[in-house]
């Protein structure tokens, strides 16, 4: 289908993002245009403008910052898999950004778009809630907060970002423990039907599931187990607790229930070695 009639703007810095966007309450970012504009073709999505932030200097870099990688929103799921920084101290987010889509999809996605997307059948979002990663956010005024990823996706592609604000860095801290990201998927290059992502901090483990709920979740009920001294076959039954998976053609609730556990086992036995 064809979208609906909208103006486009190009924003040369994040403020002027800000002014567009705060001139125009229909307005909305453009960064890669990967989720917005299937959207905006099937008219599920009709803003009044699209704010084009793709080509804005300096948000898309990938830096060391002491315990944490700063990784800019504008950052390419390529540039993140092929990222050395982020292989070497931050593998599970390198290693998850090669598996999103194919590579046309990887040269043009952003990991800003993916996460303010709020899509819970995204990659980045679980992994990123695993990796108790931090998101910082600039409003009016070049004013920035930041917000953790346990308070980030608040409901079915609804985030805490407000309609005028711009993610604009996402903060991972480093992570040399164990670590899994595993999707089920009916084809390569799928979205996950369910997925697993699992990381080891210091004597902390932190599960997130994609695609079992309205937003991506933390199995609570696993990590509880863990940390209370369960072994992974104990806790692993208990991953699919608080989910509410959707039904669609690839999969029933129930199916994707029983597949969570499986693949919970399978990712913690592979985090914990
Ligand atoms: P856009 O589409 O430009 O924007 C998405 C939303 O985020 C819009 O509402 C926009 O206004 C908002 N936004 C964007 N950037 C910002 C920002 N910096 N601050 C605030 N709001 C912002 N994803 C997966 O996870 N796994 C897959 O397997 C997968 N497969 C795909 C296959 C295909 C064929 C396609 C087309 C997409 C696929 N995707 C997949 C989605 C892809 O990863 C998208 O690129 C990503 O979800 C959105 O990033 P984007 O830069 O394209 O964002």
């Amino acid at each position: 289908m064809i979208p609906a009639p909208f103006e486009y703007v190009r924003a040369a810095s994040v403020n002027e993002a800000i002014a567009a966007l705060s001139a125009d309450p229909d307005a909305k970012l453009l960064a890669g245009g990967h989720s917005l504009l299937p959207a905006m073709r099937l008219r599920v999505s009709r803003p009044s403008a699209l704010v084009d932030i793709g080509r804005i200097e300096g948000l898309s870099t990938i830096r060391d910052d002491g315990d944490d990688i700063v990784v800019g929103a504008l950052a390419r799921h390529h540039d993140v898999a092929n990222s050395e920084l982020l292989q070497t101290s931050c593998p599970i987010l390198a290693f998850a950004a090669a598996q999103i889509g194919d590579p046309a999809v990887r040269h043009v996605g952003t990991i800003g778009g993916s996460v303010a997307h709020g899509d819970p059948a995204g990659d980045m979002p679980a992994v990123l809630l695993a990796l108790d990663a931090t998101f910082v956010a600039t409003g009016a005024a070049g004013t920035t907060r930041t917000i953790d990823a346990a308070s980030f996706f608040t409901g079915l592609f609804e985030t805490a970002l407000a309609p005028t604000e711009v993610l604009t860095e996402i903060r991972v801290p480093k992570a040399s423990g164990g670590w899994s990201f595993l999707k089920f998927n009916r084809r390569a290059q799928d979205w996950a039907m369910v997925g697993v992502s699992a990381v080891r901090a210091d004597d902390v483990v932190r599960v997130a599931l994609t695609n079992m709920g309205l937003t991506p979740l933390r199995a609570v009920a696993v990590e509880e187990a863990l940390a209370d001294g369960a072994g992974v076959a104990d806790a692993s039954v208990l991953a699919d607790h608080g989910t509410a998976p959707p039904d669609d053609a690839f999969a029933s609730p129930d199916y994707r229930r029983a597949l969570v556990k499986v693949l919970t086992h399978r990712a913690l036995e592979e985090a914990l070695a």
